[in-house]
């Protein structure tokens, strides 16, 4: 993926070429694994570019593998939707998608091997007594009273806890580590636990799953996987993750686990549980709900995958934990879509211009650039006629010197049409502007400039006889504090943007009737906005993709 032409390096791909260079593997095979509990959000986007980035540079492959070690959480709706996520980001995985709970079977088998050596037992401590054993880093921790269970009683337990004789909670099997190590994820933690769930996969076959630190490195060392990147809080993890796979028979070289910082970018929440929560209580509409920080939701949005790409280029990938201003990800859209985004005309807040001086039934066309930055985007045909919508904004009726747009006796040029003089103003009742009349002068057809004489403004228009009515939702951030999982004894919630949606009805340009969803296109002067699949024939609608410039005021 050649979006960006300079990729600075950085310490994982110094790693994996070093790797490679001394011969101690000859391929990369990375993975990507989700758990199928929610939806994909920028966070993964960045876990995505790394993992299946790197192989691409290095020739590699990468695995799409589902982590579905969690059977009460998990569904076939965030199965596939995590599918087509990755899929739109830019990147296909090897063969199938993979899943955990296709290596259940090997899992307990590798459980059984460490039971025989001597290295695992059954263990009924209540889950109050495992933690006041296991104890604090700075002393040594107190064995379980079943701790030294004969291998023979053992495998009978492990057996009856996968038969389904036990209810929750009651017997766990447990690694038999290092009860004095001052890494409490090495003292005898729990490896198996009972739990009577249908899954979304085995259905009622099982009864035991295995603990995420048990299963994740031995999916790992199936897959052969080489290099196995996760988020930093896993690095007190990485002793647990090797001695599983240095105690069970594996074929060799085993993978290698290497931690990196995660994404957090401000006025948003990443964690899935906080997103479902948003979703249920309806605070959103939807995980797509383009203000949610999802890959679907940026996708409604019109954020291009170009863009996020971009971005998680940008962020890097280091070993310190950090914070992203949002506005860069939106820096990264408006790069992109001033790039490829075409231009059309499309009025907010209309107001009404008359020409007095146009014919009444009269109609012409005027030819106009479809994008500056790329002449093979070419033009096209904008209709023009007596009556015009301007943006009430681009009109005072006591303007300030230096305004440059429409004003009494002022003229201004009309994007892509001619130049207008407003004469006088019409108001209803409560004084408001309802017409602005205006004259035309028609030897400024098509943007000549008539007598050499110069207009400092240009404004954009819609006919008003042609123009398309559409609902136009303007997004803003979701949350007004930089942080708002992180603010003492306060919930998150307390802090979500009341003006994070607003909905105009607005004028568009008749030529983007039915234009295609997912693309993006530049409303001259006014913002990057992408049809809605709320749209129908009849009643457009619009989602305000990025503004033109950075308009934040808030916190970030
Ligand atoms: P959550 O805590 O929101 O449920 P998670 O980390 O448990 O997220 P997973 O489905 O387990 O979500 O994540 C899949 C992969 O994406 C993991 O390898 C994880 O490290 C990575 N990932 C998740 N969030 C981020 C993030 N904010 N930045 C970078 N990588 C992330
Ligand atoms: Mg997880």
């Amino acid at each position: 993926m050649n979006d960006t032409p300079e990729k600075p390096s950085h310490f994982i791909r110094e790693m994996i070429a070093a790797d490679l260079a001394s011969g101690k593997h000859d391929s990369v095979r990375t993975r990507f694994p989700p758990e199928p509990n929610g939806y994909l959000h920028i966070g993964h986007a960045k876990s995505i570019c790394l993992n299946f980035g790197v192989a691409e540079e290095f020739g590699g492959v990468c695995n799409l593998r589902y982590d579905d070690t969690n059977p009460v959480k998990e569904d076939q709706e965030y199965v596939d939707a995590i599918a087509r996520d990755v899929k739109w980001l830019g990147f296909d995985w090897d063969g199938e998608p993979k899943f955990a709970s296709d290596y259940f079977e090997q899992m307990y088998a590798f459980a059984t091997e460490l039971i025989e050596k001597g290295l695992a037992y059954v263990c009924t401590l209540t889950p109050e007594e495992f933690r006041e054993y296991r104890g604090v880093p700075t002393r040594p921790g107190t064995p379980s009273p079943h701790r030294d269970r004969s291998v023979a009683e053992n495998l009978d337990l492990f057996r009856r806890m996968k038969a389904g004789e036990f209810s929750d909670g009651t017997y766990v099997l447990r690694a038999k580590i290092d009860m004095d190590s001052p890494n409490l994820h090495l003292r005898d933690p729990a490896i198996y636990r009972i739990r009577h769930a249908t899954h979304h996969r085995t259905g009622d076959t099982w009864c035991l799953y295995p603990i995420y630190d048990f299963a994740h490195c031995l999916e790992d060392a199936i897959e052969r996987v080489t290099h196995s990147l996760c988020t930093l809080e896993f690095e007190v993890h990485r002793p647990l993750y090797n001695w599983i796979l240095e105690n069970v028979t594996l074929p060799k070289p085993l993978p290698e686990q290497t931690e990196f910082a995660r994404l957090n970018i401000t006025n948003t929440v990443m964690s899935k549980r906080k997103l479902l929560e948003l979703v249920r209580e309806g605070e959103v509409n939807g995980w797509d709900d383009p203000r949610m920080p999802t890959l679907v939701g940026m996708r409604r949005r019109g954020y291009p995958p170009a863009a996020i790409r971009a971005f998680c280029e940008k962020v890097g990938v280091t070993k310190f934990n950090g914070l992203t201003d949002f506005a860069l990800l939106e820096f990264c859209v408006r790069e992109e879509l001033n790039r490829v985004a075409e231009r059309r005309m499309a009025v907010l807040d209309p107001v009404k211009v008359v020409i007095e001086n146009y014919p009444e039934d009269g109609e012409e066309f005027f030819e106009a650039v479809n994008n500056p930055e790329n002449p093979e985007a070419g033009t096209r045909q904008v209709p023009f006629c007596r009556e015009l919508y301007i943006d009430r904004e681009d009109f005072m009726e006591d303007p300030p010197g230096k305004f440059r747009r429409l004003a009494p006796g002022r003229e201004v040029r009309l994007r892509a049409a001619c130049y207008i003089t407003c004469q006088s103003v019409v108001k209803n009742d409560q004084g408001e502007i309802e017409e602005i009349r205006c004259v035309w002068d028609p030897e400024s057809r098509g943007g000549g400039t008539p007598d050499g004489r110069k207009v400092k403004g240009t404004i954009h228009w819609v006919s008003a006889r042609h123009a398309l009515s559409a609902e136009v939702r303007l997004y803003d951030r979701l949350f007004t504090e930089a942080q708002p999982d992180a603010v003492e004894d306060k919930d998150f919630r307390e802090f979500l943007n009341p003006e994070s949606l607003q909905v105009v009805q607005a004028k568009l340009e008749p030529g983007l009737a039915g234009f295609p969803p997912e693309t993006p296109v530049q409303f001259e002067r006014v913002g990057y906005f992408t049809p809605d699949p709320d749209s129908r024939p009849d009643a457009p609608v619009w989602n305000r993709t990025a503004t033109l410039r950075d308009g934040w005021k808030g916190k970030t």
